[in-house]
């Protein structure tokens, strides 16, 4: 099928070529040979997809859509406050080539104006002229995630023309703002500004701002992550020359144009996109790479004060013990504890980016419901995303919670680093099901019910329950004692099952072995419970793995004796089956009733 993105991006290319208007720059003169009617439009996605229409491969030079990289870079190597003496962040409204300076502070404007960007281009490093100019060309080729090079003949055909750029280094030299070489910086800036690029290359770089600094090409990081935003606040503000705050007004996303008619611009954390058509309005901008981005952002409601409320949907689902329940097997006084005390354990799934409004409501809801339970479990499975905001105001919501009260399944990281200083030992669980075990141990316990009968009677195991004295005492008879290590199988998947365990002691899990070597646990099974009992429905091989948590002390019965026992007692299998079918059906219900509260 024909993707639908770059059938859009084709109707868009026919539709903004119909566009007239515009000049080709002609101020550097190399720049005047474009083609005007050149016409590309590229997407990249954060996985490093691109789409590209038009003449996507065709290369030019970046001009000024190289600023805000350098910018970066500057920001990298000296920090913020140092970069800020040498250059502001105020947009100025003057055009791209103005000489007006910010005497308050005594440094250009901002860093997207020539001047602001001359300031920029003389911070970069480098021992020797050589040095820096291969350390700019480095810094673009990380951001398009290929080597770029330079076009020499437009290099030189603006060092020769480039009289305006003298003005402006002249004034910042005098005044201070650069210091060095003023001719040595310039060839840098205009070698920076001569750097070719396609809008394939554009696409990426852009996407590499929109990746929080990561190339979503290559996976290298070509700025560190704490100065992207600051990058795209210049842009947004200043990176459109005069035309700036009505870009940022009309299309709303951070961008940088530059005079050979190319625009970059950046959804953040979505996508990287650019233009490119070499005809210029009045400002220096490209119209046709303009009219392209203006609709983009327009079709797909990509302005980024445009935003879908998204707070509501933090909570995912509301349930308690009464209806979810952990795979641990309960005998039946301790699901007589759990039916009735269960609404003392309540389940919160949380889901989706956990950010400032999100995570309001999540911890708004967590305040309300803990209060009328002991135990509430908050569940981040479905979380993919955690920041800052939400980690500090779970982090204290913990803190000003009841002692014991509040657990999380499943927290990430960020959450986990908030709360270690203070999470009390049963607070963070693996998954969902090992909290909930814990709570319902903890439920169990209070209400008084026995949760490990160390000595063992056969009346008490409820795979026997109604069985005459009779037939307890022939059973008792075939019982063998048998103990377990932790990690030591009861049974093992596959096999043929020749015994049944009645677990006296400890507890076991019952495992699957999924593809690739994950395992799940799919049932715990503690005192009481009994283990490979299916092997007396039907003689299929094992289904599941099941293993020693700790040490067990079980009991084990001949499937073959008990089926002889059909002979002489023949009531007992008929109250076992019985009682099988009972506990199958419970387990059933229980499924029909979790998936009924809280979905898949
Ligand atoms: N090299 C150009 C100049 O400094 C860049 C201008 C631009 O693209 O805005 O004049």
């Amino acid at each position: 099928m024909a993707s639908p993105i770059r059938a859009y991006l084709n109707d868009l290319l026919n539709d903004v070529r119909q566009i007239e208007g515009g000049e080709v720059a002609t101020y550097i003169p190399e720049l005047a040979k474009a083609n005007p009617a050149s016409l590309a439009i590229a997407i990249t996605a954060l996985d490093g997809k691109t789409y590209a229409v038009g003449d996507a491969d065709l290369p030019f030079t970046i001009q000024s859509v190289s600023k805000p990289f350098l910018y970066g870079l500057a920001l990298q190597e000296y920090g913020r406050e140092t970069v800020l003496k040498h250059v502001g962040v105020e947009p100025t409204g003057d055009a791209f080539n103005s000489t007006v300076m910010d005497e308050v502070n005594n440094r250009p404007f901002n860093p997207m104006v020539n001047a602001g960007a001359i300031a920029v281009t003389a911070l970069v490093k480098g021992e020797s002229y050589a040095a820096r100019r291969q350390s700019v060309l480095d810094l673009l080729s990380r951001f398009a995630g290929r080597k770029l090079k330079f076009d020499e003949a437009v290099f030189r055909s603006e060092r020769d023309t480039g009289a305006r750029n003298r003005v402006i280094a002249s004034i910042m030299s005098q005044a201070e703002m650069i210091s060095g070489d003023a001719d040595q910086i310039l060839d840098l800036y205009f070698s920076q500004c001569s750097v070719l690029v396609s809008v394939r290359d554009l696409a990426a770089m852009a996407a590499t701002l929109a990746n929080g600094g990561i190339n979503p090409l290559t996976g290298q990081r070509a700025l560190a992550a704490e100065y992207v935003h600051d990058v795209l606040t210049v842009m947004h503000s200043c990176g459109m020359y005069n035309y700036a705050g009505q870009w940022s007004y009309e299309v709303g996303i951070p961008a940088k144009s530059g005079v050979s008619g190319s625009i970059a611009a950046i959804v953040p954390g979505q996508i990287g996109i650019s233009a490119y058509s070499p005809p210029l309005d009045r400002f220096g901008n490209s119209i046709r790479a303009i009219a392209a981005c203006k609709r983009i952002v327009a079709d797909f409601g990509l302005h980024a004060f445009r935003s879908a409320p998204q707070s509501s949907a933090a909570i995912r689902g509301e349930a308690s013990a009464l209806s979810v329940r952990s795979k641990r097997a309960r005998t039946a006084s301790e699901r007589e504890v759990l039916a009735r005390e269960g609404a003392r354990i309540g389940l919160l799934e949380a889901q989706g980016a956990l950010f400032f409004g999100a995570a309001e409501r999540l911890v708004r809801r967590i305040d309300e419901v803990l209060p009328q339970v002991d135990w509430l479990v908050v569940d981040m499975r479905r979380v993919y995303d955690i920041d800052l905001a939400a980690c500090t105001m779970l982090a204290r919501t913990y803190a000003a919670s009841r002692k014991g009260a509040l657990i999380f399944a499943n927290a990430r990281d960020p959450l986990r680093e908030a709360l270690s200083s203070m999470a009390a030992p049963n607070t963070l669980f693996a998954d969902r099901d090992a909290a909930l075990e814990y709570c319902e141990n903890a439920l169990i316990a209070t209400d008084g019910a026995h949760t490990g009968a160390s000595r063992l009677s056969l009346k008490s195991i409820d795979l026997f329950a109604g069985s005459s004295a009779g037939d307890l005492q022939a059973l008792e008879r075939l019982a063998k004692p048998f103990s377990f290590e932790a990690g030591q199988h009861l049974v093992r998947e596959g096999e043929v099952g020749r015994l049944f365990f009645v677990i006296a002691q400890g507890a076991a899990s019952v495992q699957l072995n999924l593809a690739g070597a994950r395992t799940v646990r799919v049932a715990t099974i503690g005192a009481g419970g009994c283990v490979g009992e299916m092997a007396l429905l039907d003689g299929s091989p094992r289904s599941a793995d099941v293993i020693a948590d700790g040490r067990v002390i079980a009991y084990g019965f001949s499937i073959e004796e008990m089926m002889a026992l059909s002979e002489t007692h023949p009531r007992l299998l008929l109250t076992i089956f019985a009682n099988l079918s009972r506990d199958f059906a419970e387990r059933l219900r229980a499924a029909n009733n979790e998936i009924r509260s809280l979905g898949n």
